[in-house]
């Protein structure tokens, strides 16, 4: 099939560059020149393991990326895969998937036949049918249900596994209430359905866009619960890990995300959360659970640096801050539990001196004057302390390093390091 795909981020180099692997044409279609050039070179303009592999595969051949909209005129179906950001109060901002339906609605003028939009991008029930439908209709002359189809597409993969996420889905949710638009997603998504056998959820649009954000709400407060556990754990002296390793086993409860620390962060947990609280409230329902989820969350930064505070005071000190992406494998550091961790030892007057493998560049722009450096040795190397944020490998396999620090106290977020003699050792749940 010929897919046309608007943004390439994340989500829309990743499916693009998958589609392709598929066996379909694609073109990406970005406002960002450079993003277009640096896949049209066949490399990926993110940190995502396997992606440069499948963008050098297939740049050029199955897949091409342009500025120009008119390429989706040569495709069948547009995956619309851009930014719907938080607002101040937590909801979300569609103008950006606005303008580009308006711009795609005015392009599709030019299209005889029909053209089915999916909204790929995580989306408020209603918003693809009342907000994003009407402007496509609108601008491109065509007819909702006759020449013009809209669908939803919710997307679950996850960063830094974000390719094999989406090669071997827990499931597709197809949300539409129009047969050719359910028809043509089912022939987009039938080479992995065959591949995988992945379970196919045929659903209504608001369906498949409030699916999304029950998944993720649900995974944000099932670890924002066992941090909660955790934190009453570490105040009792009880090892969290042993705890969570023991309910996991009952399959109601299952073993996943139930590692306890510093909590989420990301483009999605935190975004999807708000936006969800928001649009219930707008609803007039309190949705107490997944406010308490965020609370807890938004705590486990300040219970690390109070855990830091008992035993150092890092007033003009050096302290290593190991790890700034939000998880391994990305370098997003889009509310990085980095970020609260750097702005309190900040306020605490100490000397940052911060390691990530991918993260660095992405950092600097938010904080340009704290010290970044190449090895996690380095920054060990004359520090007064150490807290761990993000748990890469290069970090979980730190030992005989931390003897380089001038006082070797180990605050760890993440379960990342083995607490022995020789370092003062804090995690922070266990
Ligand atoms: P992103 O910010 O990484 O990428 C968005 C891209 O859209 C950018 O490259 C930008 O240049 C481009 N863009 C902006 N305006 C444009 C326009 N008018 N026309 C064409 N291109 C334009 O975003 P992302 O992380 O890929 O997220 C996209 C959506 O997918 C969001 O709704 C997000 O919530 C959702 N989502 C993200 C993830 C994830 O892990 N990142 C997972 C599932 C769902």
């Amino acid at each position: 099939m010929r897919i046309s795909i608007i943004g390439s981020g994340y989500v829309g180099t990743t499916i693009a560059a998958c589609f392709a692997d598929m066996g379909h044409e694609v073109v990406n279609v970005d406002v960002d020149a450079e993003i277009v050039n640096t896949i049209n070179s066949g490399r990926s303009p993110i940190h995502e393991p396997g992606l440069d592999e499948l963008l050098e595969n297939h740049s050029g051949e199955a897949l091409t990326a342009t500025t120009d909209y008119d390429a989706v005129l040569d495709t069948e179906v547009t995956f619309l895969a851009l930014p719907t950001p938080a607002r101040e109060d937590g909801s979300i901002d569609t103008s950006i998937i606005e303008a580009a339906a308006e711009t795609l609605g005015e392009t599709l003028q030019a299209k005889d036949g029909d053209h089915v939009v999916t909204t790929k991008s995580t989306v408020i029930p209603t918003t693809t049918s009342e907000t994003l439908a009407p402007i496509l209709e609108a601008a491109s002359g065509k007819t909702l249900g006759e020449d013009l189809h809209v669908a939803m597409n919710p997307e679950f993969l996850r960063e830094g596994t974000a390719v094999d996420d989406f090669l071997d889905p827990d499931k597709i949710v197809l949300g539409t209430d129009s047969d050719a638009a359910r028809k043509t997603l089912h022939d987009v998504f039938e080479p992995l359905i065959a591949e995988t056998g992945a379970p196919v959820v045929d659903t209504g649009i608001e369906e498949a866009e409030m699916i999304k954000y029950a998944n993720n709400g649900f995974l944000a407060a099932k670890v924002s619960l066992i941090n909660d556990i955790g934190n009453i754990c570490k105040e009792y002296g009880v090892d969290a890990y042993e705890v969570a390793d023991a309910i996991g086993l009952d399959d109601r409860i299952s073993a996943r995300f139930l590692r306890s620390g510093l909590g989420w962060g990301g483009s999605c947990f935190p975004k999807d959360t708000a936006a969800i609280r928001a649009a219930a409230r707008e609803q007039g329902y309190e949705p107490l659970m997944l406010d308490a989820a965020t609370e807890i969350n938004d705590r486990q930064p300040a219970r690390l640096l109070s855990l830091l505070d008992r035993h150092v005071d890092v007033a003009d000190e050096r302290v290593a801050v190991l790890g700034l992406s939000f998880k391994p494998g990305t370098d997003d550091i889009r509310n990085s539990r980095a970020i609260p961790v750097i702005e309190g030892l900040q306020a605490r007057g100490a000397t940052v001196v911060a390691y990530d493998p991918v993260a660095a560049d992405n950092m600097r722009k938010q904080f340009p004057e704290i010290e970044y450096v190449d090895s996690p040795e380095a920054a060990l190397d004359s520090a007064s302390a150490a807290l761990v944020v993000t748990d890469w490998p290069e970090i979980t396999a730190l030992d005989a390093e931390f003897d380089a620090m001038s006082t070797p106290v180990v605050v760890d977020g993440r379960r990342a390091i083995d607490r022995r003699d020789g370092i003062v050792y804090e995690g922070l749940t266990w």
